[in-house]
């Protein structure tokens, strides 16, 4: 069976980077110096450069399941703890504490902020988002990372009943409290109050290929494209 990503890759190589040859070569000799920092649904149906037409070295991207941004973590045990050995017999609580230490989306927000001093921060949502869907069904034992992940966004939910809508409005809510969670990093705070930083909550509706944006003193959405 051809692969066709393989193909495409190929392509790339041939085909597209020629074009773009000296662009790369120029983020790499000065570095990249993105202004955003897109917090983005790992949903393949949601693209950030197709969405915002961004090229190379715009956006500072992170994605996982549902966009969603944990607390700032101030009882992480710092950078040695993960890599100890569990301690014998009651080892759960010591084990489940250090696997709550690896805050891939948290680093990413710290080095967006302090090394890269992006100017924007966008938390990107969208319609149709199976985290948000998942919250209404009964958790899987067999899925502990995702079960635990999805309470990010439990305060989102106003009725356990998935309905069309009962599911548009947790999509929103979700957006508007990872957006208020943003604040509880120190840095995202300081900047913010200082008008160095701007935050932006973003809804996509994946079938009308339209962007509603999150008017944070009122927490309503409002079409932006
Ligand atoms: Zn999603």
């Amino acid at each position: 069976m051809p692969d066709e990503l393989l193909e495409r890759l190929r392509r790339f190589q041939t085909d597209a980077f020629p074009q773009q040859r000296s662009l790369f070569r120029h983020l790499v000799d000065d570095g990249q110096h993105p202004l955003t920092l897109f917090i983005g649904c790992s949903d393949s149906r949601l693209v950030p450069y197709l969405l915002t037409g961004a090229g190379p070295g715009e956006l500072f991207l992170v994605r996982n399941v549902g966009a969603f941004v944990p607390p700032y973590d101030p009882e992480f045990d710092g950078p040695q703890a993960p890599m100890a050995p569990p301690p014998e017999g009651g080892a759960r609580l010591g084990t489940v504490r250090r696997l709550a230490g690896f805050h891939g989306t948290a680093a990413a927000i710290e080095y967006a902020v302090l090394n890269l001093q992006v100017r924007r921060i966008i938390v990107c949502g969208h319609s149709h988002c199976g985290a948000i869907r998942a919250l209404f069904k009964p958790q899987r034992e067999d899925a502990p990372h995702i079960s635990r992940w999805l309470e990010l966004a439990r305060p989102a939910m106003t009725s356990t009943e998935m309905t069309d809508e009962a599911l548009r409005q947790a999509e929103m809510r979700s957006i508007t409290l990872q957006v208020a969670r943003l604040l509880t990093f120190p840095m995202v705070r300081e900047r913010v109050e200082r008008g160095d930083l701007c935050l932006h909550g973003w809804y996509y509706v994946i079938e009308e290929g339209r962007v509603l944006g999150l008017d944070i003193a009122t927490g309503e959405f409002s079409p932006l494209s």
